[in-house]
């Protein structure tokens, strides 16, 4: 028989999943509200000004396509160092920062992951309940237990966060936590500046491993607001890990553009940790591409490019804020009694609306509008020609 005969049948992942019955949906006011990106006012995918600016140099220049070194891009990794960690960092000066060009926030989850598992291989890994839904996947793919801890609070549709640190405080020495560093996906709701004071010392009174995601700097507050939670692990003196992507924030998900960063005791410990992220990173795929980094790379070295591209950040920024207060505002107009001010607090492209699976079926049944069946919406997939439309069919069904 064949080799593959008792191969079985993977699950669906479910958001492409969603994404595959909405290109099949013929209705013309058909909305895509389960999608992860950010479309424009038009509902379009941007390509940014600064990228195309940075492209048609690269054009121009037609460099030669060599093996990039293994931890990718040099000028590239220096810049993703200064946007997490300030220009002036100490730990930068000191040399306390290793990082190494990722394929993506993932490949950057990754490498770290599958460094952590030859650094301690008995740890568990936890994430927040709930997570993105890749964070289990992936650490359990490098080997570990992931269990998750106390998160969301559907009552106060914000953290429950007296759950959370007694849950922290109760963790072996050496378990690895995953922490989204702002604009928390799926939920939306994120710690304070005081909460992430709490948990920097819970991390350093139980040494915990800190392993900060941060795939939408830029999205919640502004670039610099946003790498707060980078901002006070790096000043407490602890080794901590951060995933890094420009996916969202230079809107070039293809091109896979992210980093690891490994925060160390001193230098000497960064050369070693280094190489062996090296040979995480040569034992998987050798090197990264050349393209993405590259061009964000160009765009954050140039005064005038970088500062088109913070203009563009922003503007998707309060875009989906304003898209937030429409909504909010349109279902109190449209006679809805329950209090839907939450959406806007919550930050980043998302929100736990509180619909309910069954409703969620019924936008997709009734109204051709889609949504992840946690009640997950981006709110970057509304726009003035929809927010109507999404509005009357949220009312519709929660009145
Ligand atoms: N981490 C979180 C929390 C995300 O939401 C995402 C993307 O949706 C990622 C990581 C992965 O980003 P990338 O597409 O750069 O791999």
């Amino acid at each position: 028989s064949s080799l593959f005969a008792g191969v079985a049948l993977a699950p669906r992942d479910p958001i492409l999943g969603l994404n595959e019955a909405f290109n099949a949906d013929t209705r013309a006011t058909k909305v895509n509200l389960g999608v992860g990106v950010y479309f424009d006012a038009n509902g379009k995918l941007p390509l940014l000004a600064a990228v195309k600016e940075a492209e048609k140099a690269r054009l121009a220049a037609q460099p030669p396509r060599g093996y990039q070194p293994i931890e990718g891009n040099g000028a590239y990794n220096q810049a993703v160092q200064k946007l997490l960690f300030g220009a002036d960092s100490e730990l930068l000066a000191a040399g306390r920062v290793v990082t190494a060009q990722a394929l993506g926030g993932t490949g950057a989850l990754k490498i770290g992951a599958d460094f952590l598992k030859g650094l301690n291989a008995d740890a568990k890994v936890y994430i927040s309940d709930p997570s993105w839904e890749n964070h289990r996947a992936l650490f359990e793919a490098a080997g570990f237990v992931v269990e998750n801890y106390p998160y969301y609070d559907a009552a106060t549709r914000g953290v429950d966060f007296a759950a959370m640190k007694v849950f922290l405080a109760g963790l072996p020495a050496g378990s690895v936590i995953v922490l989204h560093a702002c604009c928390h996906n799926p939920t939306g709701a994120d710690l304070s500046d005081e909460e992430w004071g709490e948990v920097v010392e819970l991390c350093r009174e139980r040494g915990l491993v800190p392993f900060l995601d941060m795939a939408y700097q830029g999205f919640a507050e502004g670039i610099s607001e946003d790498a707060v939670a980078v901002r006070l692990f790096s000043a407490s003196g602890l080794q901590f890990f951060v995933s890094s992507s420009f996916s969202k924030s230079f809107s070039m998900y293809g091109e896979r553009v992210g980093a690891l960063s490994i925060v160390t005791a001193d230098r000497d410990e960064s050369a070693r940790v280094l190489s062996q992220v090296k040979r995480v990173i040569r034992t998987n795929y050798s090197n990264p591409p050349i393209h993405g980094a590259a061009v964000v790379g160009a765009v954050l070295a140039s005064s005038e490019l970088c500062a088109m591209w913070e203009e563009e950040l922003a503007g998707m920024r309060l875009r989906i804020r304003a898209m937030r207060e429409g909504l909010v505002g349109a279902l109190k107009e449209k006679g809805v009694a329950q209090d839907f001010s939450f959406v806007t607090r919550q930050r980043g492209m998302f929100s736990y609306t509180g619909l309910a699976a069954a409703q969620v079926d019924v936008l997709r049944g009734e109204f051709g509008i889609y949504a992840v069946s946690t009640g997950r919406i981006c709110l970057a997939a509304l726009n003035e020609g929809n927010l109507g439309y999404v509005a009357d069919a949220i009312a519709s069904i929660v009145k």
